[in-house]
C-alpha cells in the first residue's frame, strides 16, 4: 500500500525523504504503530489465485472415459425401457463422483495446510530493536534488514547496502544477481535499473542491506503482476503420472476388446444386442481401474500429512517417492546432527590453557587453569579475548528470571556468555565501543571482523574465525604480559588440533589497533597485521535422537555422510560420537579441490566425513555420488547451498536456520532442522511407496479377475455369473472404499530394515504380474465355483448370481488383509487386528453388502435375493481358502528369496 502518494517515485527520491514520507526513521516503527498500520492496510500477502469453483471441480469427476461409457449405457438402457438399470447406473455414477470430490477436497486441504507451514519470516527493526516477524505482518514504514539467502518481503527503498546482490529473475527475467546501492535513479528508469530498490519476492544472493518498506501485498511490483505467481503444486508424482497413463491406455485397450466382444457376441453367438451391450459395459467397468488415480492421490496426501507430523514439510510431491529410494544422506553437522546449543569449554592463549565451566548460555561459571580457579579479569589475554568476542559479534544475550536465551547465531551467543564470565561485573565492551564497520561472516572466507571506536577515539579491529584462516592473517601473538611477540604458528596449530580432537568447534580470535579515524574495514587492513590473542573451543553436543537415527539408516542400507564447514578434527570427533561408519577417514575441501571427478567418484564411496568444505563442494559431492548410481538426499541452509539442493535427488532445507533461497531450492523443509526428521521422512517415503504398491497390487488383480469372469462366460457361451449392474456396484462402491483403506496403512515393521529400493525399479514387476495372474485365476475359480455349486443345488439364477457377487466382495476383503503385509506374514496378531481404517471400511462394505443382499429395494435394483446363512458361511469359507492359498504362496516365495539372500 502506498499511502504517501508522492508524485516522485521512491527509487528517484532521496532515502531520507522516503523515510520522512512514511513517517518513520532508521530505528523503525514502534510495535504499536506497526500493528495499527497492519490493521489499516491489511496483511502483506498477495491475493490468493482464484480457486476453481466447487461446481466445476465436481463436474470434472464426470470427465472420464468410463463415465462416458456409463452415461451411454444409461441412455441405451433408458431407450430399451430398462428404467431401473438406468436409475442404478446414474446413482452409482453420481455416488462415485461424490466420493471422488470429497477425497480430492481432503487431499487439497492437506496440501494447503502444508503450504501454511512454510510461511516466510523477515527481520525488521521495531522500537529500535531487531525482531523476526511473519512476512505477512510487514507494513509500510517498517525497516527491513536483508541478509544473503533471504527473500525480500515487500518493496523497499534501500538506505544502507553492503555488497548487496539481489536476484531479480522473477521480475525482470535477468538471472544474474544485480548489485544494489542507495543512489537514486532516474524517475523513468526501468525496474532492473532501480538500484536503490529491493522488490518483494526477489532473493538476496549476497551481502546485507537495510531499507524502508514502501509497498506491501498487492501494491508491490510483484503484486501487480501476481498472476504469474499462482502456480499451485498439484498432487502428483512421476509414479502416479505413470499409473495415470497406464490406466488411460488400459482403458483404450479394454474398450477395444469390449467392442470386439460385442461384435463377436452379437454376430457369431447371436445374443440380443441389449444383453450384449450390457455385458460389454459390465466388462469395461470390471476391467478399467478407474478408481486407481484417485486412491493414489489420497495415498500421497496421507503421506504428506504423516511427514508434516514428523516435522518434514514436503514442498514438491515427487520428493515423497524419491525419499523412499534414498541410499545416501549427506547432512550438515551443526544443528542437524548436533544441538546447536553451544558453550565455550576451553580457551587457549600463548603459553596458557583454561577450562571454562557453566551451563547453557548462562554467563556464570568458573574459569580454571587445571584445578585452580583463575581471576579472569586480571588476565590481560583473557580480557582481550572477552572484548573481541563481544565486539565481533551480532548476537544478543537475554536473561530473564535466570533463564538465559540468545538471539542470533548460537556460537556468537556462547561467546557473549564467555565474555561475561571473563568480565564479571565490569560493563560490557559494547557499552564503551561503537561499531564503525564490519566484514560479515561468509562461509567462503570463514571469518568475521569488526571495526569499533571507543569514546576516547581509539579504533580497534577484532576478528574471529577458523583458526587456519585467522592464523594466516596474523604476524604476531599476544604475550601473557600484554605485549606481543612473533607468531608460533606450529604451537597454535597443535593447540587447535587438540581442541578439535575433543569434538569442540575451534575459533581463533585476533585484534589490531588501527590508526585513529580509520573508518572502513577491508581484508587488506587485516592481512598480515593482526595479533593473535587466543583460541576458544566450543562444545555442541550431538543430538541423542540423531545417533539413534544414524543407526536406523545403517540398518536400512542408507549411508550417512557429514559435510561440514568445520575443522577436520572436530568433524571426526563428532562423526565418531554420532556413529558414522568410517570416522577415521576425513577429506577436506582442499583435498577435494585436488581430485578430478573420477578420483572423487572413487573417494566418496568410502568417506563419510567431509570437513572445511564450502557450498560449492556440496555440488561436486552430490554429482560424484549420483555418478555411482546412488540416490542422494542433501541438506543445506545457506544461499550458496541452493545449487547442490537442486541437484540432489532430494534437497532438504533447514526450516529454522535455513535461508529462503535454500528452501525454495529444496524438495523438503525440516521444521526442526533435526537429522532424525530426515530419517522419519525416509521412513514415511518408503511407507507411501509401499502403500502405492499395495493399492496397485490390490486393485489390478481384482479388476482382472472380474473381467476374466465375464470374458470366460461369454466365450464359453454360458450365462453371466454376475450382471453388468452388479459389477457396477462392486467396482464403483465397494472396491473404491476398500482400496482407500490401503492409503492409510501404517509402516510395516521391517520397512527400515530393508535396503533402499533401486532407482529405476518398475512397479509392474515380474512379482506383481504373477500376483495378478494368480489372484485373477483364483477369483475366477471362486466365482464360477460358487455359481456352479448354486445351480447344482437347484438354486435360481438370481440366487446363484447374488452368491457370486458376495463371493467377489468376500475375496476382495480377504485379499485386502493379505496385501496389507507385502513383506511379512499376514498371520500375526497385529496383522489381523489391522487398523481402525481397515476395520471401518471392512465393516462399512459388509453392511453395504448385507443391504445389497437383503434389503428389498436394493434387491429390486440389483437383481438379488436373500442368501441362506449356510450359503453365507460357505462364501466366507471360500474367502478363507483363497487367503490360505495366497498366503502359503507368499511364504514359499519369501522362503525362496531368503534362501537367495
Ligand atoms: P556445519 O556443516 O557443521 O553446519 P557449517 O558448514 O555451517 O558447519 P560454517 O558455518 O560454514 O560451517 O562455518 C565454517 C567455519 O567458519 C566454522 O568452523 C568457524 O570456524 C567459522 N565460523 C562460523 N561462523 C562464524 C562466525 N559467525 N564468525 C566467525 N567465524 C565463523
Amino acid at each position: 500500500m502506498n499511502d504517501a502518494a508522492t508524485p516522485i517515485p521512491h527509487h528517484a527520491l532521496d532515502a531520507e525523504a522516503t523515510l520522512v514520507a512514511f513517517d518513520t526513521g532508521r530505528g523503525g516503527l514502534s510495535q504499536d504503530e506497526a500493528l495499527r498500520r497492519l490493521d489499516q492496510h491489511g496483511p502483506n500477502r498477495l491475493p490468493e489465485p482464484p480457486k476453481r469453483s466447487p461446481v466445476l471441480r465436481f463436474l470434472r469427476h464426470f470427465h472420464n472415459v468410463l463415465i462416458y461409457v456409463l452415461i451411454a449405457a444409461a441412455i441405451v438402457t433408458a431407450v430399451l425401457g430398462h428404467f431401473i438399470d438406468t436409475a442404478v447406473i446414474l446413482v452409482v455414477v453420481i455416488a462415485n463422483a461424490v466420493i471422488g470430490f470429497i477425497q480430492e477436497g481432503r487431499a487439497e486441504q492437506a496440501m494447503a495446510a502444508i503450504r501454511d507451514m512454510l510461511a516466510p519470516h523477515t527481520s525488521v527493526l521495531r522500537d529500535g530493536e531487531r525482531r523476526t516477524v511473519d512476512s505477512a505482518d510487514v507494513v509500510v514504514g517498517d525497516i527491513v534488514l536483508l541478509e544473503a539467502g533471504e527473500k525480500v518481503p515487500a518493496d523497499l527503498r534501500l538506505f544502507e547496502t553492503k555488497g548487496l546482490l539481489v536476484q531479480e529473475a522473477i521480475l525482470t527475467g535477468e538471472s544474474l544477481p544485480v548489485e544494489k546501492s542507495t543512489a537514486a535513479a532516474a524517475a523513468n528508469a526501468p525496474l532492473g535499473d532501480r538500484t536503490a530498490m529491493a522488490f518483494s519476492g526477489t532473493l538476496v544472493a549476497a551481502g546485507t542491506g537495510r531499507g524502508v518498506v514502501v509497498a506491501t501485498g498487492p501494491a508491490t511490483e510483484i503484486g501487480r503482476i501476481s498472476g504469474m505467481l499462482s502456480s499451485v503444486e498439484t498432487l502428483t508424482t512421476p509414479l502416479v503420472q505413470q499409473m495415470d497413463r497406464f490406466s488411460r491406455w488400459l482403458t483404450v485397450l479394454i474398450l477395444l476388446i469390449a467392442a470386439i466382444l460385442l461384435a463377436f457376441g452379437y454376430f457369431l453367438e447371436h445374443f440380443a444386442f441389449a444383453d450384449m451391450f450390457m455385458i460389454v459395459v459390465g466388462l469395461s467397468v470390471a476391467a478399467i481401474p478407474e478408481g486407481l488415480p484417485a486412491v493414489l492421490t489420497i495415498t500421497l496426501a496421507v503421506g504428506v500429512q504423516a511427514m508434516a507430523r514428523r516435522n518434514a514439510i514436503v514442498r514438491r510431491l515427487p520428493a515423497i517417492e524419491t525419499l523412499g529410494a534414498v541410499s545416501v544422506i549427506c547432512t550438515d553437522k551443526t544443528g542437524t546432527l548436533t544441538r546447536n546449543e553451544m558453550m565455550v569449554a576451553s580457551v587457549v592463549t600463548a603459553g596458557d590453557a583454561f577450562m571454562v565451566e557453566g551451563e547453557g548460555y548462562a554467563p556464570e561459571g568458573a574459569i580454571r587453569r587445571g584445578e585452580t580457579v583463575v581471576d579472569a579479569g586480571e588476565n590481560q589475554a583473557l580480557r582481550e579475548i572477552a572484548r573481541a568476542a563481544a565486539l565481533c559479534n551480532d548476537a544478543v544475550l537475554n536473561g530473564e528470571n535466570g533463564n538465559w536465551t540468545i538471539q542470533g547465531d548460537p556460537m556468537e551467543g556462547a561467546l557473549l556468555a564467555l565474555a561475561r564470565k571473563i568480565g564479571g561485573d565490569t560493563p560490557s565492551p559494547r557499552a564503551e565501543w561503537r561499531r564503525v564497520d564490519e566484514i560479515s561472516f561468509d562461509a567462503r572466507h570463514r571469518y568475521m571482523a569488526t571495526l569499533d571506536r571507543n569514546t576516547h577515539g581509539t579504533t580497534l579491529a577484532s576478528a574471529k574465525g577458523a583458526p587456519e584462516r585467522i592464523l594466516a592473517m596474523c604476524a604476531t601473538q599476544r604475550r601473557p604480559d600484554g605485549g606481543s611477540e612473533a607468531l608460533d604458528e606450529h604451537a597454535w596449530n597443535e593447540a587447535a588440533e587438540a581442541i578439535a580432537a575433543k569434538g569442540q568447534r575451534v575459533l581463533a580470535i585476533a585484534t589490531r589497533t588501527m590508526a585513529d579515524g580509520h573508518a572502513a574495514l577491508g581484508h587488506a587492513d587485516l592481512e598480515g597485521k593482526l595479533v593473535l590473542v587466543g583460541l576458544v573451543g566450543l562444545i555442541d553436543p550431538p543430538r541423542p535422537e540423531a545417533i539413534a537415527a544414524v543407526v536406523q539408516c545403517h540398518e536400512a542400507g542408507i549411508r550417512v555422510k557429514m559435510i561440514t564447514g568445520d575443522h577436520a578434527g572436530t568433524a571426526a570427533a563428532i562423526g565418531r560420537q554420532i556413529g558414522l561408519q568410517n570416522p577415521d577417514r576425513v577429506l577436506t575441501g582442499t583435498d577435494l579441490d585436488m581430485m578430478d571427478d573420477a578420483a572423487l567418484s572413487n573417494a566418496v564411496a568410502e568417506t563419510d566425513i567431509f570437513a572445511r568444505t564450502s557450498p560449492e563442494h556440496k555440488l561436486r559431492l552430490v554429482t560424484a555420488l549420483q555418478s555411482r548410481g546412488l540416490t542422494v538426499a542433501m541438506t543445506g541452509d545457506g544461499v550458496n547451498d541452493a545449487p547442490a539442493l537442486k541437484r540432489a535427488d532430494a534437497g532438504i532445507a533447514m526450516g529454522l536456520k535455513g535461508s529462503e533461497a535454500a528452501k525454495e531450492a529444496a524438495e523438503l523443509v525440516l521444521a526442526d532442522d533435526n537429522f532424525a526428521s530426515i530419517v522419519a521422512a525416509v521412513r514415511e517415503g518408503r511407507t507411501v511407496y509401499d502403500n502405492i504398491k499395495k493399492v496397485i497390487s490390490w486393485t489390478l488383480p481384482t479388476n482382472a479377475g472380474e473381467a476374466l469372469t465375464i470374458i470366460v462366460a461369454l466365450l464359453l457361451g454360458m450365462a453371466l455369473p454376475v450382471t453388468a449392474i452388479q459389477i457396477l456396484w462392486i467396482n464403483l462402491v465397494t472396491s473404491i472404499t476398500l482400496g482407500i483403506a490401503l492409503a492409510f496403512e501404517p509402516t510395516e515393521e521391517n520397512t527400515m530394515r530393508r535396503p533402499p529400493r533401486p532407482r529405476g525399479e518398475s512397479l509392474l514387476s515380474a512379482g506383481l504380474t504373477w500376483h495378478i495372474v494368480l489372484v485373477s485365476l483364483l477369483f475366477l475359480a471362486g466365482v464360477f465355483g460358487i455359481y456352479a455349486y448354486a445351480i447344482d443345488q437347484g438354486h435360481s439364477d438370481v440366487l446363484a448370481r447374488t452368491m457370486a457377487v458376495n463371493t467377489i466382495v468376500v475375496l476382495e476383503i480377504f485379499h485386502l488383509f493379505f496385501i496389507r503385509n507385502l513383506y511379512g506374514t499376514s498371520l500375526t496378531w497385529a496383522a489381523v487386528r489391522g487398523t481402525k481404517m481397515v476395520w471401518a471400511t471392512v465393516l462399512g462394505v459388509t453392511a453395504a453388502q448385507f443391504a445389497f443382499t437383503y434389503v428389498p429395494f436394493m434387491q429390486d435394483a440389483f437383481g438379488t435375493v436373500a442368501v441362506s446363512p449356510l450359503d453365507g458361511i460357505l462364501i466366507v469359507g471360500i474367502g478363507i481358502v483363497f487367503f490360505a492359498v495366497i498366503e502359503v504362496e507368499k511364504q514359499l516365495r519369501l522362503a525362496l528369496l531368503a534362501g537367495k539372500a
